[in-house]
């Protein structure tokens, strides 16, 4: 158990060393999303055609867990639909909360984030970028301003 541990840790590390994903979009649209109990702060950028995610980016600071999560997002829900995204949000939700010890074939690299079970306060730090997504494609958010 613990060399996974090692595994996952080095996972979180490795994202929030090197971000995927973090850069701005053009076009699409854009929304800030802010944790006040740790002070992560991300935006997420998302570009849909129909109902299909066909790139997703973010800027931001935080914790080592708000960034790592939000890098692994981008990079599994490139071309994913809306509905795709939201169940494996719902799984991703069930792991770190700890209603279900997840399936790493399904979550991936999101696995690594298990132990945030440990510390519920970590939670939000976990799903922010997530919970941003989710009203990004629900309709909110800017089209990003042209730099
Ligand atoms: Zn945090």
């Amino acid at each position: 158990m613990s060399d996974l541990d090692d595994l996952y840790q080095e996972v979180i590390l490795d994202h929030n060393r090197r971000p995927r994903n973090y850069h701005a979009l053009e076009s699409g649209r854009k929304l800030e999303g802010y944790n006040p109990l740790c002070g992560d702060r991300i935006t997420v950028f998302v570009e849909t055609e129909g109902d299909v995610i066909r790139d997703v980016s973010f800027q931001g600071t935080g914790c080592a867990i708000s960034q790592a999560s939000a890098s692994v997002m981008t990079t599994l829900l490139k071309g994913k639909t809306v509905a795709e995204a939201e169940t494996l949000f719902g799984k991703f939700q069930d792991l770190v909360t700890g209603k279900s010890q997840g399936d790493p074939a399904e979550l991936g690299e999101l696995a690594a984030l298990a132990g945030v079970q440990e510390f519920p306060t970590r939670v939000k730090c976990a799903t922010l970028a997530w919970h941003t997504l989710r009203n990004l494609v629900a309709g909110k958010g800017d089209a990003p301003s042209p730099e």
